[in-house]
């Protein structure tokens, strides 16, 4: 049987689910209706989790985006507020893409085992 290629992208699971599985507004906000049900904190978490991995992909990590890591290392999620804060640092050290492994393999190793750890550092390589 050849395979549909219909449906819609779930930026929460990451599944291509049919179109049936999302309503009006799970279309628009790319959430299927399952994961419209779950709780927002558990949603929150992948999608924070999913933007401070986009920072370590960006070429610099600007003002802003500092501002905004800043919010979410005071998140109550431990999980986002330990990413956060790494990228943080990272950003106060190193906000420009270019050479900054070398860098941190250089000058802070610390900070490099923990984008190591936290499997940040597949996000800068991308
Ligand atoms: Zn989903």
């Amino acid at each position: 049987m050849k395979k549909k290629r219909s449906g819609h992208y779930c930026r929460i699971c990451g599944k291509t689910r049919p179109n049936e599985k999302f309503s009006g507004k799970g279309h628009r906000n790319h959430i299927c209706k399952e994961c419209a049900r779950k709780p927002k904190t558990e949603r929150d978490e992948i999608d924070q989790t999913e933007e401070i991995f986009s920072f370590m992909n960006q070429s610099h990590i600007s003002k802003k985006n500092v501002e905004r890591l800043t919010v979410l290392a005071d998140s109550e999620n431990e999980k986002v507020s330990e990413l956060a804060n790494i990228v943080l640092e990272m950003a106060r050290v190193k906000p420009y893409k270019k050479r900054r492994l070398k860098m941190l393999a250089r000058e802070r190793r610390d900070l490099l085992k923990k984008l190591d750890e936290t499997g940040l550092v597949l996000a800068h390589r991308y």
